[in-house]
């Protein structure tokens, strides 16, 4: 055995091969993949196999075409053919028409990534599958590409690749300890020796949270099967659990099997010849987790896989590319092992991940929001605001308010259509237009970073001088190595005071916690004096929005307010009653607006002393989906759905935030590169000539049936009355004034693009 890789791979299941295979496709042959037993002796051996083409958002269709592409390029291999039904197709059926609608959306998403899904009637369904019934079918989604694999050839094709390229395989070795080094080197510790190596990745199946404990992480990850669905493994797998399979359990499923056999009678006739029950590998979202493992350097994972041999083609390419360049060609957000984070305990993935389980083939609607494992993360106003009516919504684990719900018995249906909420959200955005509004942001994400270079490590960290000025708050944007955008930040210079020394806030996106964490503290230099303290979990905002939020403000607390004193972009400590607060005048609805950062301990204190004060003013609450309408209005963009790896900031507009004559920041020359070749596409505002929905994340814009660009965020904006979207379109068709054809849902409704921030675009407002 080697002594020495450059990156080790645990695990030769379809996650462990793959990883192995692109990572030479990629370029890098000094690579090792160690596997227990034999290949494809954990789950991948019994899988059935099914490869779709079917995903939820344009990075899970993208991986999933690698696969079929890939599967079918090893299949053609006249030396090593393999066994690979391609293009038998497959229907997702459908018995309500809002599933109809969810289908539609995601035909109309998959084009922009060059997949064609067609929609058909039941009668259809019928002709192209004959054994089906068709009582209680409104009709389905034909996925042309659908096929089914032989998964342990695919295995060794992929691995007889890789050792082509260089890569070796050692079989029947168990990995038993990892150590890391100070220089961030691991040693892998084998059954038959020792590998030292730069990077070590977990592709361990079931056997994710064995190896995560030899590295001092658990991983949100949880076994088990079927509808009524036992946990499996929770305490500890039987070392000789090993090309094995769990007791038949029939009675489990037998709901499942009367559901079947009604849809196809035929079965009834066939029987049952024999059972398959093995254990299956999920997260919370049913998503897997495909990157760099949070805290963790040098260190990824491929785990979690629930359609491993579909999707395993793809995930492996994204791993290898981010392993070998640092981020990979679609944004891997959907798929990142740091999108959950502490709450992402045991208990909590076996919840939702049953939950998951159960509900494998009804896809999320909009605003859904599924019951288990909640609440997670609350503060102690969760209580409070449910007692006003407010309903919730989950962020990265914590329960936020979406709106005020008329009475507690108020339900809205699933809808890919605006719903029974529109004229509620209507009412609290005009009451923030009129008057002043209080919405809750709990789990905002907060660092306070301190030390003599903190400001010259945050330089290096943004693409345009961090504001240093004490007593002020700036925007910033964060790019990766490539010149794409990477993260989006305020820094707010809060002077020194009996509170504490000066001190930099750094605030982001409330699911960017490990993310942004992560990518913080790996580029401190080893001479820079940095210290960063997470502070997301002790501090909670209290927003205040609208014209008479400085009255309010003035009402509960004795500072100055006025705009001489207190300008836009400043920041203060203060008291709120006699709560200790830090008030920012910032602004994402574009009204005059307030943030009020809380300790959670008073939060309850600062709030009821707002309350009383906007007695006067008209105050009520509002919530996240208000403020959607109105950040989009405004043209402010939202993390991970406008702001993506995928572009660049001058393709996402950022133009403004961005200093190229400035000394150095990360992604500089490569930003300078691209912009010598110009963009390829634009983030755009659109407005859409329809009343009846939204536009949906990932739906297509087209012109004379070319795919032209992507909605990226779509709300109704309720200040200005019109339909608004975000999207990336093709650069030539980003002028304003443009015209092109949005298929929503299936239909072909035009649409214009419009200057950005539509709403007070001399900021008067926000001035005030
Ligand atoms: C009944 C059933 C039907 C399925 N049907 C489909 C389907 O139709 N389509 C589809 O896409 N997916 C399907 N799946 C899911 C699919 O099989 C899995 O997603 C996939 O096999 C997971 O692969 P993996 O490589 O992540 O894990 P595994 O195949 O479990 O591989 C992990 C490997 O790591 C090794 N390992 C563990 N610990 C160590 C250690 N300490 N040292 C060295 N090696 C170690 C194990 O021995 C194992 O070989 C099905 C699953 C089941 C159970």
């Amino acid at each position: 055995m080697k002594s020495r890789a450059r990156v080790v791979v645990i695990g030769g299941g379809i996650a462990g091969c793959s990883t192995l295979y692109h990572l030479t496709q990629e370029g890098w042959s000094d690579v090792v993949l160690i596997e227990r037993n034999e290949l494809t002796s954990g789950t991948t051996w019994h899988s059935a196999a099914q490869v779709t083409n079917f995903g939820l958002n344009q990075t899970m269709v993208g991986l999933k075409t690698h696969s079929i592409n890939l599967y079918k390029e090893l299949s053609d291999d006249p030396d090593y053919p393999i066994n690979y039904h391609h293009g038998d197709g497959g229907i997702r059926l459908a018995n309500t028409e809002e599933q109809m609608q969810g289908y539609r959306h995601f035909a109309s998403m998959a084009r922009g990534m060059d997949v064609h899904f067609e929609i058909i009637d039941a009668e259809e369904c019928l002709r192209r599958h004959p054994l089906i019934s068709t009582d209680n079918l409104l009709g389905g989604l034909w996925d042309p590409l659908d096929g089914d694999i032989d998964p342990y050839q695919l295995c060794q094709s992929l691995i007889r690749w890789a050792r082509k390229a260089g890569a070796e395989v050692y079989t029947d070795t168990p990995v038993i300890a990892l150590k890391q080094y100070e220089n961030g080197d691991w040693n892998v510790h084998t059954e038959k020796g020792d590998i030292d190596c730069d990077i070590v990745v977990n592709a361990c199946g079931y056997r994710v949270n064995e190896v995560g404990q030899m590295m001092g992480v658990h991983h949100p990850v949880a076994c088990f099967y079927e509808q009524n669905c036992k946990t499996w493994g929770m305490d500890g797998i039987d070392p000789s659990f090993v090309n094995a399979l769990c007791p038949d359990d029939i009675d489990r499923v037998t709901d499942v099997l009367e559901g079947a056999f009604a849809r196809m009678p035929v079965l009834r006739k066939t029987g049952i010849r024999s059972i398959v029950n093995g254990p299956i590998t999920y997260t919370i979202d049913g998503a897997p987790l495909v990157g760099p493992i949070p805290g963790k350097r040098n260190a990824y994972c491929i785990i979690g896989l629930r359609a491993g041999l579909g999707e395993g083609g793809g995930h492996g390419w994204l791993l290898a590319q981010q392993i070998v360049h640092g981020e990979a060609c679609y944004d891997t957000w959907c798929i990142d092992p740091r999108r959950f984070t502490a709450h992402a305990n045991t208990e909590l993935t076996s919840l939702k991940a049953i939950e998951d389980y159960q509900n494998e083939f009804r896809f999320h609607f909009p605003h859904e929001h599924r019951p288990a494992g909640r609440p997670a993360k609350t503060t102690s106003l969760t209580a409070v605001l449910a007692a006003e009516n407010a309903e919730f919504a989950v962020v990265n684990g914590w329960e936020r308010v979406e709106y005020i719900k008329p009475s507690a018995e108020f339900h809205p249906s699933l809808s890919f259509h605006f719903d029974e909420t529109f004229d509620i959200v209507a009412d609290e955005v005009k009451n923030v237009r009129d008057n002043v509004g209080l919405c809750e942001v709990n789990g905002f994400n907060r660092f306070e970073i301190t030390g003599p270079d903190a400001y010259d490590f945050l330089d290096r960290m943004f693409c345009k001088p961090v504001n240093r000025k004490p007593g002020r708050v700036g925007l910033g944007y964060l790019l990766n190595d490539s010149g794409m955008v990477k993260s989006e930040a305020t820094i707010a210079n809060i002077p020194a005071s009996d509170r504490g020394e000066s001190r930099i806030w750094y605030g982001s996106a409330a699911a960017s916690e490990f993310h942004d964490m992560d990518w913080l503290t790996q580029h401190i230099n080893y001479n820079e004096k940095v210290q960063i303290k997470s502070l997301t979990n002790d501090q909670t905002i209290l927003l205040l929005a609208g014209p008479k939020s400085r009255d309010v403000l003035s009402a509960c607390s004795r500072e100055d307010w006025s705009k001489e004193s207190f300008p836009w972009l400043s920041v203060r400590e203060c008291f709120i009653g006699f709560s200790a607060a830090t008030v920012m005048s910032v602004s994402f609805s574009g009204e005059l607006a307030y943030e009020i950062h809380v300790p959670n301990e008073s939060l309850y204190a600062a709030y009821l002393s707002l309350r009383k004060a906007g007695e006067a003013h008209g105050m009520k609450l509002f919530g996240l989906r208000a403020v959607e309408s109105m950040r989009m209005e405004k043209g402010f963009l939202s993390w991970k759905a406008d702001l993506l790896t995928e572009f660049d900031p001058f393709e996402t507009g950022l133009d403004r935030f961005v200093t190229l004559d400035k000394d150095n920041f990360i992604g500089k020359s490569a930003l300078e590169k691209r912009l010598k070749k110009g963009p390829r596409q634009k983030l755009v505002t659109l407005s859409i000539d329809c009343s009846y929905a939204p536009a949906h994340r990932g739906a297509s814009l087209m012109v004379d049936s070319k795919v032209v660009g992507t909605i990226t965020s779509g709300e109704w904006g309720h200040r200005l009355n019109i339909n608004l979207a975000y999207a990336f379109v093709d650069s030539e068709k980003a002028e304003v004034g443009n015209k092109m054809m949005l298929n929503l849902l299936g239909e072909m409704i035009p649409v214009k693009v419009i200057d950005s921030g539509p709403y007070d675009s001399s900021y008067s407002r926000i001035l005030a």
